[in-house]
């Protein structure tokens, strides 16, 4: 099973959910604007979902052993 990416909206931290990196790019995009009358350059968000990502993989790459 896939597991949805989350990430925060730097403004709010609400969640935002999406298929894939790109889909989360476009909807953190389109959030920012609805929700925050912020255009944040593609690029720019595109920076943050892939930092939030990171840190999100890191964190699941890692399991934690007690041992
Ligand atoms: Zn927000």
């Amino acid at each position: 099973m896939l597991e949805q990416p989350t990430v925060k909206c730097p403004s709010c931290q609400s969640d935002i959910q999406a298929a894939d990196e790109s889909g989360l790019v476009n909807v953190l995009q389109a959030h920012l604007y609805d929700e925050h009358a912020l255009e944040m350059p593609r690029e720019r968000v595109r920076e943050n979902v892939s930092a939030q990502l990171k840190e999100f993989d890191g964190y699941n790459a890692r399991p934690i052993s007690g041992a």
